[in-house]
């Protein structure tokens, strides 16, 4: 029996930097953060015991002269206006890279009135609303292929999309775009820019890898992380013996009996939200159980 963590999960580096700043401006004093900080139950229980309290957007709105950390999905200027008038301090952790993102669209969206910005990304993520809100929200957002009804093909489109989406499903959709025919027949014009962050982009196909080779995979992640669900689709398409758990309490001597012999692989891996240390409480919890079991 052998239990490996897959060294390409965990935190991205604009979580892992938010969570630092995090640390940092605890020990300044209160500190609160608008939206859970990362898609991970885990990992916000154990902020808020070190002091930071989530808030959601009608607290932040009734908050005055405070501390108020932006997390690394980036906001809409709308928030910054906010702040502004309720005079609270933003300690500001938005990803540089999505930071740069929303300055690309805005620009974009100033320079070319009368096109229409077009979001390959999720409706209501968090990230896609602080982008959204580079065009005073008239940006169309598409979730996939199925949804090219919703483009005016009228008016000149520029497409980004959201930093975490699919690099594949990315280019199928500006194919698609491009073989319309107003596109085609130079009726409008079209331009794309990939904006996809390199640091997850990958992460896609090196799951499938680890799903493969591994024997059973134990894939650790929060409910409400959609990259979690995303990720552990494809660990299932390649192995079967894909387990979805929230932390190391899922793991039973049961499901031990039930999966695991002396010459299992198992594999655990996680979503750009799941904390290593959640990982490792949990390689940690089968060898425990393993060894119980070995001892009877
Ligand atoms: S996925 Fe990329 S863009 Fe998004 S927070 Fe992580 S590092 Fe930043």
């Amino acid at each position: 029996m052998q239990v490996t963590i897959d060294s390409g999960s965990g935190f991205c580096f604009g979580v892992t930097s938010a969570i630092q700043k995090a640390e940092e401006e605890l020990k300044n004093g209160k500190l609160y953060c608008l939206g859970d900080i990362v898609h991970n139950g885990q990992e916000v229980e154990r902020l808020a015991a070190m002091g930071l309290q989530t808030i959601d957007y009608n607290e932040f709105r009734c908050l005055h002269n405070v501390r108020v950390l932006l997390r690394a999905h980036g906001e809409p200027p709308a928030t910054y206006e906010q702040a502004q008038k309720n005079g609270i301090e933003i300690v500001d952790a938005s990803c540089p890279v999505v930071k740069r993102l929303q300055e690309r669209i805005r620009e974009t969206y100033l320079k070319h009135k009368n096109a229409q910005i077009v979001l390959f990304g999720k409706r209501g993520h968090a990230e896609v609303i602080g982008l959204q809100g580079q065009t005073d929200n008239t940006a169309v957002v598409i979730e996939s292929i199925d949804e090219l009804g919703k483009i005016d093909f009228n008016r000149d489109i520029c497409l980004f999309s959201q930093t975490t989406k699919s690099v594949e499903q990315f280019h199928a959709l500006k194919e698609a775009i491009v073989f319309r025919e107003e596109v085609r027949m130079g009726k409008i014009c079209f331009e794309w820019h990939d904006t996809i962050c390199r640091n997850v982009a990958g992460r896609v196909e090196k799951i499938r890898m680890f799903a493969l080779n591994n024997d059973v995979v134990v894939f650790v992640g929060g409910s409400k992380s959609s990259n979690a669900r995303v990720l552990f689709t494809h660990c299932k398409e390649v192995n079967d013996r894909s387990f979805f758990i929230a932390d190391e309490d899922c793991l039973t001597a049961q499901w031990i009996e039930d999966n695991i012999t002396d010459t299992t692989r198992i594999g655990i891996c996680g979503a750009t939200s799941t904390p290593l240390w959640l990982m490792e409480k949990c390689k940690n919890k089968i060898e425990q159980l393993w060894n119980t079991k070995s001892r009877q």
